[in-house]
């Protein structure tokens, strides 16, 4: 009796770590366990992150994938893992490489975002996106089969907290970082900070005419303060606080450029034409270098 409950012990536990092990093979080459119960899909290197967060109350899932062929890879991955549901949906951010999959998983999924996230992405909303999507491929238009904006069910204001089974997400607002709507999501037990898009590794950042450097330095520096183990960005891949620290001197160094040729009395044309960062010459989307040095040129500026 005593053997047999053992050897039925043995066999159970390595079913369960056969299981485990196939699990994280099975979701596919895109998957990455980052801890127990949380996974990232990271399909290509520039192309933003979507995350799935198990509990034993459900799934939360963190933007929704770059286009809905991520978004359906994420549902896929969802029912590879657990019976349960989502639960909820947190949107980092309010551009579509972020929310057009919330239609996949919402609902019955809850979308949340900070206020302001719904409006701005209504007047941001394309009427001929599920026809340029249908058209782009065979494969995006069975993705996208269901289409339909989802906006936030839910707008929080400057922070707030979510009890999910086990587990707690702190929603923590990033002002003027990078879209109308920013939010972090910090688990302060796993200590994994899902860090929106202020910092995006190796890449030159779009900086939108709203978006000011300082309030980005600010949002890094606040994000830094939790001292998280793994930050996961909006885009690229996950890792350290490095992500941060690799900004803040980004920014320390353009600021000082601008900063220079402004005090010599260049214009911001002039400084668009003059300016190089050959440290930074390996990073992603080098295109956007002028709106960074416009955002640069009025931070000097303002002091
Ligand atoms: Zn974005």
């Amino acid at each position: 009796m005593r053997l047999r409950t053992s050897f039925g012990f043995v066999i159970v536990n390595y079913l369960a770590l056969f299981a485990a092990s196939m699990w994280a093979q099975d979701l596919g080459p895109h998957f990455r366990k980052i801890k127990e119960g949380i996974y990232v899909q990271s399909a290509r290197e520039v192309n933003s992150n979507a995350s799935i967060i198990l509990t034993k109350e459900g799934v939360v899932i963190i933007d929704t994938g770059q286009t809905p062929i991520d978004s359906r890879e994420v549902q896929e991955a969802v029912k590879k893992l657990t019976a349960l549901p989502v639960r909820l949906v947190i949107d980092t951010e309010v551009h579509p490489d972020h929310t057009t999959g919330n239609f996949v998983f919402s609902p019955p999924a809850i979308v949340i975002n900070h206020k302001g996230a719904s409006e701005a992405m209504r007047a941001a909303a394309d009427p001929n996106r599920l026809t340029s999507l249908s058209s782009q491929s065979p494969e995006m238009r069975e993705a996208v089969q269901g289409y339909h904006l989802v906006t936030p069910h839910v707008e929080y204001q400057d922070k707030t907290t979510l009890y999910v089974g086990e587990r707690t997400f702190e929603l923590l607002h990033l002002r003027n970082v990078h879209s109308e709507a920013d939010t972090a999501v910090w688990l302060p037990n796993e200590r994994v900070l899902f860090a929106a898009s202020v910092a995006i590794p190796n890449s030159i950042n779009n900086i939108r005419p709203f978006v000011a450097i300082p309030d980005m330095l600010a949002a890094i520096k606040m994000l830094k303060s939790l001292n998280p183990e793994i930050v996961v960005p909006g885009h690229g891949s996950f890792g350290t606080t490095k992500i941060f620290d690799d900004s803040e001197r980004y920014y320390a160094l353009l600021l000082e450029r601008v900063g220079a040729l402004a005090r010599e009395g260049k214009s911001l044309d002039q400084i668009k034409q003059e300016l190089r960062m050959p440290e930074y010459k390996d990073w992603s989307y080098q295109e956007r270098m002028p709106t960074n040095i416009e955002a640069a040129y009025r931070a000097v500026k303002r002091n």
